[in-house]
């Protein structure tokens, strides 16, 4: 694992309305927001997810009748997919898991998320389990939005701060997946050209938990 460091901003995005607010003041924005699109439009009612990992975090909008595999599926492509790795969600003591092809099984993820949640359940998801990227999920309300086909819904995410380079100190890109100790293992991308350990450990920084694991590039 690549040393920690903060790369998120105390701000994120709202994907609504594409305005920018403090984490303090994101959830009620996106509600207000929320409603201010249902004016005169057929809604539905979904969960209001946050979702939140190392300094990383979004809010989510999930319909109830979503299955754990959409919400698997989505978390994937915005944060985790890098080959195909196997994924779990562990709420309330129960494990449900990707690529269990008996979908009668109790531990696969063909579950609607009505039937496993609930407004103030908290529960888990882990993508790959030999790297493990762990993310922390918690309901935190119902939310009106307008009728909408997508079964899962990007509300809002943090936006990243600039990481500067370890050797010249301007904006780093790249991220060096063998670097240790106390060293920055960020650089520029004329700094990751000449950079000690070779290019095969390099990998873009990206706005993900899973920046810097495995070959993950966004
Ligand atoms: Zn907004
Ligand atoms: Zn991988
Ligand atoms: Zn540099
Ligand atoms: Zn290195």
């Amino acid at each position: 694992m690549p040393k920690k460091m903060s790369m998120t901003s105390n701000t994120g995005t709202c994907n609504l309305c594409e305005g920018v607010f403090s984490q303090k003041e994101i959830l009620k924005h996106v509600r207000d927001c929320a409603t201010s699109k249902c004016a005169g439009q057929k809604q539905e009612k979904m969960f209001l997810v946050n979702v939140n990992s190392s300094g990383f975090w979004l809010y989510i909008a999930a319909s109830e009748n979503a299955k754990l595999s959409d919400l698997d599926s989505f978390l994937r492509r915005i944060w985790l997919e890098c080959c195909g790795h196997l994924s779990a969600f562990r709420i309330g003591g129960s494990s449900y898991q990707s690529g269990t092809s008996d979908v009668t099984s109790s531990k696969s993820m063909n579950f609607i998320l009505k039937d496993v949640l609930h407004p103030g359940t908290r529960f888990e998801h882990e993508y790959d389990f030999g790297s493990t990227t762990y993310l922390a999920l918690a309901v935190e309300d119902f939310i009106q939005l307008p009728a909408d086909k997508s079964r899962i819904l990007l509300l809002s995410r943090n936006n990243m701060q600039d990481i500067p380079c370890g050797v010249c100190g301007k904006k780093a890109t790249q991220i060096c997946v063998f670097c240790f100790g106390n060293k920055s293992n960020c650089f520029c991308e004329k700094c990751s050209e000449g950079h000690d350990c070779g290019e095969d450990g390099l990998l873009p920084i990206v706005n993900s938990p899973r920046c810097g694991v495995c070959g993950y590039t966004g």
